[in-house]
Formats: structure tokens, sequence, C-alpha cells
């Protein structure tokens, strides 16, 4: 007889945004002439540039030729694609990486969720909170989280580290055996960053006890101050703990198009739950080619040309655009009397609800300002007392919250 997996009936409520969604349904449902402003989800707003388009073109009509015409790809990503992830995100900087390293992917939230398929189902995992909930349920339905805990509104075997007002959003080091850490800088939701002095401290400490941390920088075009660190990499002695995710979707608008990377050192060894010694490299290597066919052909290349000098310049005007949404959004709700975090080096604003209350402050600002945003507390319960806004809206719609909410 078929027996479901149970892990699943340990996570915890309807996953966030869906919850979101019920409740402004029922709003809709209440005011149908509201004219909502949506703020909620991060999934941007601005075309693909044309330069991208332009390839995207281009690729289709190659496959529309049976002289250019190509099947499966290669498992972890077209050469061109990678050469120019290569170039541009590590060589620039200054960071070598191999290009063998870089793992062409569909998306973050998949890499993110099936690199867990690489940790032993005994490994204690290590989450920041609040944060991008999909490092916790995907642990949870793999099995490694034990029960949940309603008192402690947390899992068992789950380690959080908070990050709160108290310690400016940068957690402390793990007090307790952590084997996997998940790290998303610059951070979704507080939009708070790392400084390489703080990154050394995780590297230093997974180094020192044999952790590996999964670093997801999805966001890290958006980084503005020059002295934070785009990539793990940038830091002595990450190879040797470290996996990197990126993502496409908020740096050139691939959120429908779905194209992202992950970088797993050769260097990253461990023993695995034989006792064997094992390269997570090709560990992973071994999982993409078992599981993954690889990204459509028409995506790598619209990819790669977001990688071009022309594609990365009319790239850098879109997030430009959304960054001066969140300077709109921060300015706006502190001169509305809020307290503000984020949105500085991160598309993500994190404000502070006056009574300490998310979801009571969703509904304040859905019913008041006709505005929905996304409660803290759905990052975890550190998040609680915080409500998170983006900047992918609409000029037009991001001024008229401001002046809805009177900022
Ligand atoms: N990682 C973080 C921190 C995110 O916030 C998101 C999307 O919101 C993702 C990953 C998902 O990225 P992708 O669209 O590449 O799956």
């Amino acid at each position: 007889m078929f027996i479901a997996n149970g892990d699943y009936s340990l996570l915890q409520g309807n996953y966030l945004f869906s919850e979101i969604a019920k409740r402004t349904a029922a709003f809709k449902a209440n005011h149908p002439r509201a004219e909502l402003i949506r703020m909620g989800i991060g999934d941007c707003t601005r075309p693909l540039v044309p330069a991208v388009v332009d390839a995207m073109h281009r690729a289709v009509d190659e496959m529309g030729d049976i002289a250019t015409f190509r099947g499966y790809g290669p498992d972890f990503g077209y050469d061109f694609l990678r050469e120019a992830i290569l170039n541009r995100d590590y060589l620039k900087r200054g960071i070598r990486i191999d290009v063998d390293e870089i793992f062409v992917s569909d998306g973050a939230k998949c890499d993110v969720a099936n690199i867990s398929e690489l940790f032993s189902k005994d490994c204690i995992v290590g989450i920041v909170d609040p944060v991008y909930p999909v490092y916790l349920d995907t642990n949870v339905m793999a099995g490694r989280s034990g029960r949940y805990d309603p008192k402690l509104r947390g899992y068992e075997r789950i380690v959080y580290l908070p990050a709160v007002e108290q310690n400016g959003f940068v957690p402390d080091l793990p007090q307790v055996p952590v084997d996997v850490l998940y790290l998303c800088y610059p951070n979704n939701p507080t939009g708070q960053t790392l400084s390489k002095e703080q990154l050394k401290r995780f590297v230093d400490w997974a180094n020192a006890c044999g952790a590996v941390i999964i670093y997801d920088s999805a966001y890290e075009a958006y980084i503005r101050s020059v002295d934070i660190p785009h990539s793990i990499f940038e830091i002595d002695g990450a190879k040797t703990c470290a996996i990197e995710i990126r993502s496409m979707s908020k740096t050139a608008g691939f959120t429908g198009t779905r194209c992202s990377y992950s970088v797993v050192p050769r260097e990253l060894v461990r023993k695995d739950s034989l006792n064997n010694t094992v390269s997570l490299h090709d560990l992973w290597a071994r999982r993409m080619s078992t599981k993954f066919n690889g990204v459509s052909y028409i995506t790598q290349v619209g990819a790669a040309a977001a990688y071009s000098d022309e594609g990365y310049a009319q790239l850098t005007g879109v997030v430009d655009f959304y960054m001066e949404n969140a300077r709109i959004i921060r300015e706006g709700m502190e001169r509305a009397g809020y307290t503000v975090y984020g949105g500085q080096n991160a598309p993500y604003v994190w404000i502070k609800a006056p009574h300490g209350d998310s979801w009571r402050f969703f509904n304040e600002i859905l019913e008041g300002h006709h505005i929905i945003g996304t409660p803290g507390a759905g990052f975890g319960a550190a998040g609680e007392g915080y409500f998170r806004m983006t900047a992918f809206a609409s000029r037009e719609n991001t001024l008229a919250a401001m002046r809805r909410i009177g900022g």
C-alpha cells in the first residue's frame, strides 16, 4: 500500500503568499472598487531589456531552422553562458573560480531546495530568522526538522539564528552544532547585508567545524555600498566551505523566464554517511545530470545577452529604477513616522510595526490604504513585529502608496 511522505504534514500552515492571496481576495470581494497597490511579492514588473529580447528572438529563429536547430543542451549549461557568468560575476571582481564549478539551472528556488539532497538526513540545519521560507520548508519536507513546537514557534531540530534589531539584523554565530547553514545576503526580507568581516566570521566558523554554508545571493545586483561583498568567494577560505546560489530573476527580470546558477567549488570535500570522502561538486554534478536536462537554449542565449556590455548596461538601469523605488519607500515610511530598515542595498524595505503585530499591521495597511505588503511573521518567528515592502511596483504606484500612507 502506498504511504505518503508524512514530513509534509509537519509543514506549518499555508505558504506565506497563499495566505496573503487569500486575505487579499477576501478584501477584494468586500471592496470591489478598491484600487489595490501590490508591494508584497518580490516579482519584477519591468520587461526584459532589449538586448535580451533581441538575443532570444535570434535564438528562436535558430531553433526553427534545420541547420541550427539544437536538441538537448549540456546538463550544466552552455559554455557561452558559463563563461559569461565567470567573467562578469567572478573574474572581473578578482574572484578566481573555474568555469566547470558553475552549474546553470532554472531557478535559485529549485537549487536552494535541491541542494539539500546532498546533505545526510541527520545534518543539523541552521537558518537565519527571519529569512526566505524555502530553506526551512524544504528541509521539513526532507525529514530534517523534527517536530514543530508551537510554544517555541519553531522545529525541534532546526537551529534558528535570530537577526533582529538588537544585533543589527546580523545573526551571531551558532552556539550549538550546526552542519549546514543557509545565509541569504542581501537578505530577503530584512534588506540587510553582511560586511566582509562579518561574512569572514561565518566562513572561519564553517571551516573550523566542518559545516557547509549555502550562500544565496539572489539580490547581489542591488548592492550599492562599495565595501559589501557580492560573492562569498570574495572571502578567503570560502571555497572549502561554501556553495553559492545566484538567480537571474531579480538581476535580469527572469522571474518568468527562469535562469539561475550555482557555484560548487571543487575544493568542497566532506565525509558522507557511509564514511567515504566525497566532493560536493561531484555529487551536485551527478545530481544535475541525473535529474535535470538543462535550461532551454533560448533562455540561456537571453541570459548570456544580459551579461554582454550592452545588456548589462540596460539591466543596471532597471536595477537603478527599482532602487529609486526603494529610496522612495524608505524615505516615505520614515516621513510617515515609522522605523525603517533595509532598502539601501536590497529591493526590500523592512518596517517596524508600531504595536509589534505583523499580521495586524498587514490588515491595517490593506484596509486603511489598500496596499499589500508582507507580514514579517511569515518569514520566521523573529520576523514578528515587522512588515516587508518591495521596490518592484511601478514608479506611479510606489509614489501613490507613499501618498496614501502619508509619506
Ligand atoms: N532566493 C531568494 C532569497 C529569493 O528571495 C528568491 C525569490 O524571491 C529566490 C531565491 C528565487 O529565485 P528564482 O526566481 O531564481 O527561483
